[in-house]
């Protein structure tokens, strides 16, 4: 079966008139929050014929759910007049003990004092720009780099400012050149934004040699490296890299989250930073939401201290590397010439480059209408680059469905190289600038 994309233009009917009354009211930093113009496109992207390479929502079928289930009941039962009260905007200091155990894996020496819990990692990036950044001020971010992220530093009117990346990772000379135009230009910079590990969207990881090159680099500019880690402990071959935060404990704010490890539904993640900027950040915090919600805490502490969850992160890595194998077989099979993508060591996403002339955004109606959906590579720029890139994710579909998956994306792009070569074009883009995919695309 088919389905006619233009389905995707019609709205529910609302209630009431369509004109905004408060239009002239809204702050300038909500000028930039707009609807993706994908977005209805990816709502019939999610119906069950589609295979959906778009999103990055972990397989969280794979969990114990009775265990869970029992988890949840104990704290009821045992610690419920706790569980159910306000607790801290800092979070709960057992909780963040055992955070520490888990940052240790990766090298990070920290004390839970300097551990914020955060409405998962998100959360984290937003007090931090929040803290941070005044209107016109710089964030410096790999190109690409992770949608949300962008739309946090837009939301409080940052100058995004893109790095080179490759697939060794952010390109520590890129970096350098970037720092010294920009003090050269009595520019702000307030932090560089890089998610090292299995990079979102491009998959990639930052080599031990690069790590050592940023850190020197930042360090020697006085910029604060604010790392994003999700993905990290997903890791499906390869040696663990140490954390940048293990190296330079005063210059790197690490973010971290148990929405990959474990699930994203408990919305538990954390910033651990050096001690005054985490003063700031439970402030914000407590500001933004005055407490953490103490029930789902003590469910992911109970889980922590009473279950193998490194067994459970082995398990999921079994799974994920399955998947990945899966897509990566796949698309050296089935893609056509001039196709080329990165080969993820871990995480959930492969970044593709398209042959010469063909169009990620233009073509994405075509392909749900050949029952196939990805993220278009412009979502994941400040700028208007990516059109020749798409975001594949591995994690959610069976091994099957992204083998069939990749099989209509190849005839996809094969019909547009065709288009290409016979009327010299393709697909058209749609109207408008650069898009923002929906935010329920992690
Ligand atoms: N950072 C990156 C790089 C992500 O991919 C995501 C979501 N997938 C997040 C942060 C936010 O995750 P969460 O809020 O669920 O911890």
């Amino acid at each position: 079966m088919s389905i006619d994309p233009r389905e995707t233009h019609r709205q529910p009917a609302s209630q009431g008139s369509r004109i905004d009354p408060y239009v002239g009211s809204y702050a300038a930093r909500a000028q930039g929050m707009v609807a993706s113009e994908v977005r209805a496109l990816f709502a019939v992207a999610s119906r069950p014929e589609v295979v959906s390479l778009a999103g990055g929502m972990p397989n969280v079928s794979a969990l114990p759910l009775e265990d869970i289930g029992q988890i949840v009941q104990d704290v009821v039962a045992q610690q419920g007049a706790t569980a159910l009260q306000y607790g801290s905007a800092q979070g709960d200091p057992g909780l963040r003990e055992q955070i520490c155990e888990v940052m240790s894996l990766e090298g990070i020496d920290a004390s839970a004092d300097d551990v914020i819990v955060t409405v998962g990692s998100q959360q984290a990036l937003d007090l931090v720009t929040r803290v941070f950044v005044d209107p016109g001020d710089v964030v410096l971010c790999e190109a690409p780099t992770y949608v949300t992220a962008i739309n946090t530093f837009a939301a409080f009117q940052a100058d995004i400012v893109h790095v080179a990346m490759d697939e060794h990772g952010v390109v520590p000379e890129a970096l350098d050149e970037h720092l010294t135009r920009l003090a050269a230009a009595g520019r702000k910079v307030k932090f560089f934004y890089t998610i090292p590990n299995f990079q979102n969207p491009a998959g990639v990881t930052l080599t031990a040699e690069r790590r050592r090159r940023v850190l020197e680099i930042c360090r020697s500019h006085g910029l604060l490296v604010l790392e994003d880690n999700p993905y990290g402990l997903l890791r499906y071959e390869g040696e663990a890299c140490r954390a940048l935060r293990a190296d330079a404990p005063d210059n790197v704010i690490y973010l971290g989250s148990f929405s990959k490890t474990l699930s994203p539904g408990f919305r538990i993640g954390w910033a651990l930073a050096p001690a005054a900027v985490r003063a700031k950040l439970v402030l914000a915090a407590e500001s933004a939401m005055l407490s953490h919600s103490t029930f789902n805490q003590m469910v992911v502490g109970r889980y922590l201290s009473t279950h193998p969850w490194r067994e459970q992160i082995k398990d999921f890595n079994e799974m994920y590397r399955e998947r990945r194998d899966a897509m990566l077989g796949a698309l050296e099979a089935l893609m056509p010439a001039g196709t080329t993508w990165t080969r993820p060591q871990g995480g959930f996403f492969v970044w593709v480059t398209l042959p010469e002339g063909l169009d990620a955004k233009a073509m994405l109606p075509r392909a749900v209408s050949e029952r196939v959906a990805y993220v278009p590579g412009t979502g994941f720029y400040a700028s208007d680059e990516g059109r020749r890139n798409m975001r594949l994710s591995f994690c959610y579909p069976t091994p099957d469905q992204i083998r069939e998956g990749v099989r209509r994306l190849a005839g996809v792009l094969k019909s547009e190289t065709a288009l290409r070569d016979t009327f010299g074009t393709t697909s058209t883009a749609p109207s408008g600038g650069n898009d923002t995919p929906s935010p329920d695309l992690p």
